[in-house]
């Protein structure tokens, strides 16, 4: 490679996902130049339900009506929960409490402001260590990488991240279409109305979300033997609701993530940090993950602008405390009961109004409590 054809930049983001973009639009900002890569090019799918909640919005400084101008912006004033087979509780709140996005749009909104110079339909192909800094794809230099890349990202694996074979990881499927007009009318799932029931051993749930012309079915499990077959019984129950029809699209779309506190990565190095899905940070609770993506952007931003250019392990280790001041410790799961006893509570608690309003949904959906941050 001639000297004249390396890049060079600031920073390097692999990956544009919400954490990665967020961190680039953090970094310019203060005047970084920053090269942010993608190995898709961009509006681009992921498979994703596609439920934010306010506190997202006013971290990203989104004005909702702007936002919405061309793209599914879906506020989400209630909720209906219960058990897979079950009856469900409805629960009202009369104002926004979330919104429902299509990451297509979402990512590439961000994407767009985030002011980063963009390779996009480029992977990741190499990273070798120069110096302080990196070299990567033998094409590009920087003194800081920054691994943005899902959970899959390869930065994270080159911090020793374990294959998926060997993590905890959730495991979900997911379809996201558009409603013609014969399916719209007969669809009686009610966009402002989410409904999310979960399996009867409470290791995961399913979710039907309505967004403007659009459903997206979908059900995650902590425990991903036999999850198509929890996915088909999830179908066949919404079906015999009748909250869908009998001729949702089948082809679902698959995908696997770490909670935060059910793996330990690595989440700094000299002259590498890794944030969102790549540092495994999603609620444990809810599996929620675009909140602490976009959250740990801005943690690990704010620490590289104190790093004064000098990227050392121990410049950058303030992110790490950040994020655990930020999300808290991080607790392996567990339970005090045996596990029969936890799922007949458990099921037993899921039929109360009380217990679906205070607990599944302010404190674990909603974290109605947690503040939105807000960038330094
Ligand atoms: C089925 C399902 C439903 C979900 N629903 C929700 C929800 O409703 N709400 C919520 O908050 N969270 C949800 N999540 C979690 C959420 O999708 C993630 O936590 C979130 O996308 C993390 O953002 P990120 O920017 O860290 O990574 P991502 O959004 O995964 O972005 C990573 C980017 O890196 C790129 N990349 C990957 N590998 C490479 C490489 N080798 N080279 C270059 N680029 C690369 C990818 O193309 C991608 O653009 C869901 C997850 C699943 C699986």
């Amino acid at each position: 490679m001639t000297a004249a054809a390396m890049e060079r930049c600031d920073a390097l983001v692999v990956g544009g996902g919400p954490a990665g973009s967020t961190c680039a639009a953090a970094l310019t900002r203060h005047g970084l130049d920053v090269l942010l890569l993608d190995q898709k090019t961009f509006p681009r799918d992921k498979v994703c339900a596609g439920w934010i909640t306010p506190a997202v919005l006013e971290t990203l400084q989104i004005e909702p009506a702007e936002y919405a101008a061309g793209r599914v912006l879906q506020p989400i004033t209630g909720f209906r929960t219960g058990l897979i087979g079950g009856s469900a509780v409805e629960t009202c709140y009369r104002r926004p409490v979330s919104y429902g996005i299509r990451r297509c749009e979402f990512d590439y909104y961000l994407l767009g402001r985030s002011g980063a110079r963009l390779r996009l339909g480029e992977p990741v192909r190499s990273l070798e260590r120069r110096g302080e800094g990196w070299l990567v794809n033998g094409a590009i230099e920087t003194p800081l990488l920054i691994g943005a890349g899902g959970h899959f990202c390869p930065v994270a694996r080159s911090l020793g991240a374990p294959s998926q074979a060997s993590e905890p990881v959730v495991a979900a499927k997911e379809i996201e279409f558009a409603l013609d007009a014969r399916q719209q009318k007969a669809c009686e799932a009610r966009a402002d109305t989410p409904e999310l029931y979960f399996c009867r051993d409470l290791l995961g749930y399913g979710w039907c979300f309505r967004k403007g012309g659009y459903l997206n079915i979908g059900l995650g499990r902590e425990d991903r033997s036999g999850l198509s077959q929890h996915l088909d019984d999830f179908c066949a129950f919404l079906k015999q609701r009748g909250t869908i029809s009998a001729d949702i699209p089948i082809r679902f779309h698959g995908h696997a993530y770490l909670l935060r506190g059910r793996g330990a990565r690595t989440v700094i190095d000299n002259g590498v940090l890794l944030i969102g899905d790549a540092a495994g940070l999603a609620y444990p609770e809810s599996g929620e993950g675009i909140r602490p993506a976009v959250e740990s952007a801005l943690l690990a931003a704010a620490t590289i602008r104190e790093a004064g250019r000098n990227y050392r392990s121990e410049r950058l280790a303030p992110y790490a405390q950040r994020l655990q001041a930020r999300l808290g410790p991080a607790r392996p799961a567990q339970s005090m009961l045996p596990a029969g006893l936890h799922r007949l509570i458990g099921g037993m608690l899921l039929e109360s109004a009380w217990f679906a309003r205070h607990v599944v949904l302010d404190r674990w959906f909603l974290r109605a409590r947690q503040r939105a941050l807000h960038a330094a």
